[in-house]
């Protein structure tokens, strides 16, 4: 079977990787393809530590358990079901997970990929391919409404303009929040503009309103820095970049200014395919390539390219 393989801090295909073992309560699925993500360039930097198959954003069919035959897509945080966080409904939290492409877990960069049946949710017809490799990204975009009051006008900030910064300002808009969306590259930020989206380029920065709402999406250690910067006096600043390197920030404007800082992951995949059905999200211009699993090198060059968003891994 194929899978790409982190080992060593190196991308590796492997040609001929042996059959996936299935636990009980778990379903084999055939993954028909895969997104890679920021995440995924973390960790091939070293981010977590991780080594096996990578790959948790997908779309696959179900090869056993109640979906048989049908097409998934599945939640990556995979839990005990038996601690007190999971009995209490934070399992996303639960101490004893696996995430699957990232803790513990071989993801799916690969023809199969092994997923809790709890885990899963089918993926209507109207549902594309490609927009059901984007639900795991969308849900971690609308877990921000999750924990933070949006509402119209709310002047909002999305410090990043790259594939999760897109996601995130559009849950925004779609709250009828203000948004601005501050970004390096003038290219990129032409898409938002097309979406209603004001931009400003990071350089510019200086101009922007303070917001009570700054959403760091930057993909890089210095966002959260400047999230807080554009944030006003009992504002809010919402985390979502994960970067392997340590930050070295001030940390006494968010007392000064009594800021709040909340830490965001993932989020809520039913209400993320029935945006999907609505079509909340703007997605035309979304997938910058599809390559083929041999080519997942040049796929990952890919979506290291400035103006790059969604890359796709086809199996
Ligand atoms: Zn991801
Ligand atoms: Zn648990």
């Amino acid at each position: 079977l194929r899978a790409v393989k982190l080992q060593n801090g190196k991308l590796e295909f492997d040609a001929d990787s042996p059959e996936p073992t299935v636990p009980v309560g778990s379903v084999r699925v055939r993954v028909l393809q895969a997104g890679i993500c920021e995440t995924d360039l973390q960790l091939v930097a070293g981010y977590m530590g991780f080594e096996g198959v990578l790959g948790h954003e997908f779309v696959g069919i179900a090869e056993s358990g109640r979906f048989v035959g049908q097409r998934v897509v599945g939640e990556i945080n995979c839990v005990c079901n038996d601690c007190d966080r999971c009995r209490n409904g934070h399992g996303n939290h639960c101490p004893n997970r696996t995430v699957i492409g990232i803790l513990n877990h071989d993801g799916a960069f690969a023809d199969y990929v092994v997923v809790p049946e709890a885990n899963l949710h089918v993926v209507p017809d109207a549902i594309s391919d490609d927009e059901a490799t984007l639900v795991e990204p969308i849900a971690a975009a609308l877990r921000i409404p999750e924990q933070v009051d949006l509402y119209p006008g709310m002047r909002c900030v999305v410090v990043g303009d790259g594939r999760l910064g897109n996601l995130c300002a559009q849950t925004l808009l779609h709250a009828k929040c203000e948004v601005t969306v501050v970004g390096k590259h003038a290219d990129k930020l032409k898409t938002f503009q097309r979406m209603g989206i004001q931009t400003c380029l990071l350089a510019d920065k200086e101009a922007i309103l303070p917001a009570q709402l700054a959403v760091d999406c930057a993909g890089s250690s210095s966002g959260l820095q400047t999230a807080i910067s554009l944030v006003q006096p009992l504002g809010t600043v919402v985390m979502k970049t994960t970067v392997v390197e340590e930050h070295s920030l001030a940390l006494a404007p968010i007392v000064i200014d009594e800021i709040q800082v909340v830490g965001s992951r993932c989020g809520p995949f039913d209400k993320a395919i029935q945006s999907l059905l609505e079509r909340q999200f703007q997605l035309n211009d979304f997938v910058s390539g599809r390559y083929p699993i041999e080519q997942f090198g040049a796929a990952f060059a890919h979506a290291k390219e400035k103006n790059a968003l969604k890359l796709i891994l086809k199996l």
